[in-house]
């Protein structure tokens, strides 16, 4: 596929100053949502959850704008379909307050929404990643909510992202002020141990991933067992298998934790029985979790 040249939802021709709330203190809230070519069509998956998410964010940041779910859902749909897309795209939905003005503006956010459209590989063709734990915390509820997506959470993932790398890993893992195991820079992680998925609880100071739902609510169909507890890190090198998941991230397939290889360090198989549902339901080849979907 070849890269569109996509239009935007929102004041294209608006230039945001430097000295905007969303410019100078990250005043956003944003999300990441997936199109996925089908049979058919195409399927803008679980857009209703992610929508939900933003107005959460958005009042968590105090944040005034005009806009109800029923608003927002319909907006996305009708400027996707005038989209014209060919294939598989990405799309960042974001209200953002972009009035000059500081920290403590009240003013409305507008909404954007930007598409971009790139050649797709599920993130498990792309290979096991390195991941290490790093030393960085990742923010607490009782500081920076990561349960808010906004745009200024991502400079403590960025600091592990940054730390990983310059180690010569792919990804960090963070540590909670809890000592317990958090979350990825930007996906949640979930270990297998057995017939047990393991991942750590929303108090754990995580995103609450759509796509972590997407796993809790696919573990019976593939008889497997879905548990959300603290976890030590020790418990990370005691596992058999371990994935990242993310809207973004799909199901990424961890091949080792510092210097614990998770069998030869190649795709598990539980791990690609996962991907391969998830798959499937995306590009909604399955009957399961049809409420996910919203083809055009
Ligand atoms: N954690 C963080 C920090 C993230 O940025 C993301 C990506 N949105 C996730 C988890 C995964 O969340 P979701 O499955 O809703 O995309």
């Amino acid at each position: 596929m070849t890269n569109q040249k996509l239009k935007i939802y929102g004041d294209n021709n608006k230039k945001i100053s430097i000295m905007s709330s969303t410019a100078q203190f990250a005043l956003n809230v944003f999300e990441g949502i997936r199109i996925y070519k089908t049979k058919n069509g195409l399927n803008i998956f679980r857009a209703k959850d992610h929508l939900k998410r933003l107005l959460e964010s958005a009042e968590g940041l105090f944040l005034n704008h005009d806009y109800s779910l029923e608003m927002l859902e319909n907006i996305l749909y009708s400027f996707v379909e005038d989209l014209n897309l060919e294939g598989d795209t990405a799309l960042r939905v974001i209200l953002a307050v972009t009035d000059e003005g500081s920290w403590s503006s009240s003013n409305n956010a507008n909404l954007f929404i930007v598409p971009s459209s790139r050649p797709h590989m599920p993130s498990i063709q792309i290979g096991a990643k390195r991941l290490c734990v790093v030393k960085w915390q990742r923010i607490s509820s009782l500081s920076m909510p990561p349960h808010i997506k906004c745009g200024a959470n991502y400079i403590n993932s960025r600091l592990g992202f940054f730390e990983a790398r310059n180690k010569g890993f792919d990804y960090p893992i963070f540590i909670n002020s809890r000592g317990f195991v958090s979350e990825s820079s930007g996906a949640c992680i979930v270990l297998i141990k057995d017939k047990r998925l393991m991942t750590p609880p929303v108090d754990a100071d995580i995103l609450n991933s759509i796509t972590r739902d997407c796993i809790k609510n696919m573990a019976s169909i593939l008889d497997l067992e879905w548990i959300e507890k603290d976890l030590k890190k020790g418990e990370l090198l005691d596992a058999d298998e371990a994935f990242l998941c993310g809207t973004a991230a799909e199901i990424t397939p961890i091949g080792s934790i510092d210097d614990k290889l998770f069998g030869n360090g190649d795709v598990g198989l539980r791990t690609q029985k996962i991907s391969d549902l998830y798959e499937k339901i995306v590009r909604n080849q399955t009957t399961v979790f049809a409420e996910w979907n919203h083809e055009i």
